[in-house]
């Protein structure tokens, strides 16, 4: 692990508040990779706001995407699901949807996805769109398939940093999940500025911090985006906001080139930091609410399992200081990780419920999907925790 550099990556200012977790020891990535010892120092800048882990993966992402990161590799048609109260479609579908709504692009273009992974955005692109050139970057392992998936579309497997384009050779550029992994935000929204013809578009998505208390956890989303920071270095890279899009924890963002990059940044601290305090207060009640559902089951020698696969209820065991083994499943509506193992542990949908006697159940998720989910889970005998 590199050693903490003690300044914000956009602003370099050393000026900061610490926030919940200061933690050294095992961790679990956004992808559930676990890995045997990482740092999380997150931070809310004073100078810009920036919310931050100072630590985590900084300092090593590109040994971490080249070696470590599988995105869902272990099935090919796995893909994280967008839920809405009333719909689920897949993340890229609904990314692509979304680009069409808030932007509106013409026949024919030349566009850049930036992280491409297994090509499940560009499939739809490419669909939508076919007179369009599509080139796509990907430092990871999903190269593969992305290149099986795209066999027109020129494919690049480095990260960002290794790829300059030619200046002002695209029309839209895309990062899908990408922004929240690198160690400089800014300096990617730059780097897309610069490869953007005067006319061109950024479309983005990244997790909403406010509604993703677990995050606080996560050891690979080096930057926690709020929609003010998104605004802030938006227009400090050259962009203007033509639309943000909430979708459950997800948000999306289109912005349009402008004439050049501002020389001042904003500072979004007050409210950052506002939102950083309420996701602390929620993360340590979700491992409060984890540590009950296990005592309870416990005392009566029940089974108990935790709801959602969030970086909370993955960390729980450490910071709870438990063994994991106690844990009789993860449940998770989104089939995509069914059948997959965390801490040795299943994870399946509500039918293992029945199938494994499970008495207590805490809800480890954002707050924002927790009604939806209690009413599905009415008709089991459970206690819930949440
Ligand atoms: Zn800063």
């Amino acid at each position: 692990m590199a050693e903490i550099n003690a300044t914000c990556p956009i602003c370099g200012s050393d000026h900061h508040e610490s926030l919940y977790p200061l933690y050294a020891g095992p961790a679990v990535t956004s992808d559930f990779m676990a890995v045997t010892y990482a740092v999380i120092d997150n931070r809310c800048c004073r100078e810009c706001g920036l919310i931050y882990n100072a630590a985590g993966t900084r300092g090593d992402t590109d040994e971490f995407y080249r070696h470590t990161y599988r995105l869902m590799m272990h099935r090919e048609e796995a893909g994280v699901k967008s839920f809405t109260p009333l719909t689920a479609m897949s993340q890229a579908r609904r990314s692509y949807t979304l680009l069409q709504e808030m932007i509106g692009l013409a026949e024919k273009g030349a566009m850049l996805e930036v992280g491409a992974g297994k090509g499940h955005f560009l499939t739809h692109l490419a669909a939508g769109l076919p007179q369009w050139s599509i080139t796509a970057l990907e430092p990871s392992a999903a190269l593969e398939s992305l290149r099986r998936n795209l066999p027109l579309a020129e494919v690049i497997p480095t990260g960002y940093q290794a790829f300059e384009a030619a200046a002002e050779t695209y029309d839209l550029v895309v990062g899908l999940g990408v922004l929240e992994h690198v160690p400089n935000p800014l300096d990617l929204l730059r780097w897309a500025w610069r490869s953007l013809k005067p006319t061109g578009y950024l479309f983005i998505r990244v997790p909403n911090f406010a509604y993703n208390p677990g995050d606080m956890f996560c050891i690979d989303h080096l930057s926690k985006f709020t929609v003010e920071t998104l605004k802030s270095l938006a227009s400090a890279a050259g962009f203007r906001v033509v639309g943000v899009r909430e979708v459950g924890v997800p948000m999306f963002l289109a912005l349009s080139k402008v004439d050049g990059p501002l020389d001042r940044l904003g500072n979004c601290f007050d409210e950052n930091l506002a939102v950083a305090r309420r996701n602390e207060a929620l993360a340590r009640r979700g491992i409060e609410l984890i540590s009950q559902a296990r005592e309870a089951a416990l005392g009566r020698a029940e089974n108990f399992a935790i709801f959602g696969l969030s970086a909370t209820g993955l960390f729980a065991p450490w910071l709870g200081g438990f063994d994991p083994k106690e844990i009789t499943a993860y449940l998770d509506e989104n089939q995509a990780v069914w059948g997959i193992r965390i801490h040795g542990r299943p994870v399946g949908g509500l039918d293992l419920i029945d199938q494994l006697h499970i008495r207590h159940l805490a809800l480890a998720m954002s707050p924002i999907y927790i009604d939806v989910v209690k009413e599905n889970l009415k008709r089991y005998p459970l206690t819930i925790y949440v």
